[in-house]
């Protein structure tokens, strides 16, 4: 099974990977885990997309499909990837829709986690808090919800549009968004 987990930043998407990881052996691909990975490595690629990621901004949908494509074949292999982060764009997401057609896979299900804005803010206040992550400062946040809003949101009715979208509310806690995850996964997981 194939997931992606769908909404703005500081929605909970990859706490809630990290979970499914554990308890169903699935590949969580996070293209901002990789983006951040290559900076702390020091690599060409983490050299040009630092300042990218400071301002919050997307980087170039190359980039990340490229980094995405390597990582398929090991999502394959466990049964299938839960894609955080990823797709952000209408074009990411034609070409995601291309490379796991090429490999006679699919997308199943798109859930959304829908979080108010005013909780989002909340939330990477305290995030920033406790982890100091240079772009969750409370002035970069805004240009990466403006991202959102601008760039990502229109992805809501091309899987609408497949019929893939469930939306689920984001606002509980950790343990009541993962109960609805997995009630919305149980008719997937049937076929
Ligand atoms: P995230 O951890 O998913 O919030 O991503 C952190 C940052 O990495 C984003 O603000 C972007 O600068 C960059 N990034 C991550 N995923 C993507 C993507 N799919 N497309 C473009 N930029 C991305």
């Amino acid at each position: 099974m194939n997931l992606i987990l769908f909404g703005p930043p500081a929605a909970g998407k990859g706490t809630q990977a990290k979970r499914l990881v554990t308890e169903r052996g699935m590949v969580q691909l996070s293209t901002g885990d990789m983006l951040r990975a290559a900076i702390a490595s020091g690599s060409e690629l983490g050299q040009r997309v630092k300042g990218v990621l400071d301002r919050g901004e997307l980087v170039t949908d190359e980039i990340v499909i490229a980094l995405i494509e390597d990582r398929l074949p090991e999502a394959e292999a466990a049964g299938g990837a839960i894609f955080d982060g990823f797709p952000r764009t209408v074009a990411q997401a034609e070409a995601l829709d291309k490379m796991l057609a090429a490999r006679g896979q699919k997308i199943d299900v798109v859930l959304r986690l829908k979080v108010d804005e005013p909780a989002l803010i909340e939330r990477i206040k305290k995030r920033f808090e406790e982890q100091g992550r240079p772009d969750d400062n409370p002035e970069v946040f805004v240009t990466r919800l403006a991202a959102y809003n601008a760039q990502t949101a229109p992805l809501l009715p091309y899987y609408e549009g497949q019929g893939k979208l469930t939306e689920l509310d984001g606002m509980g806690t950790v343990e009541t968004v993962a109960a609805s995850i997995d009630n919305a996964l149980e008719p997937v997981a049937a076929g």
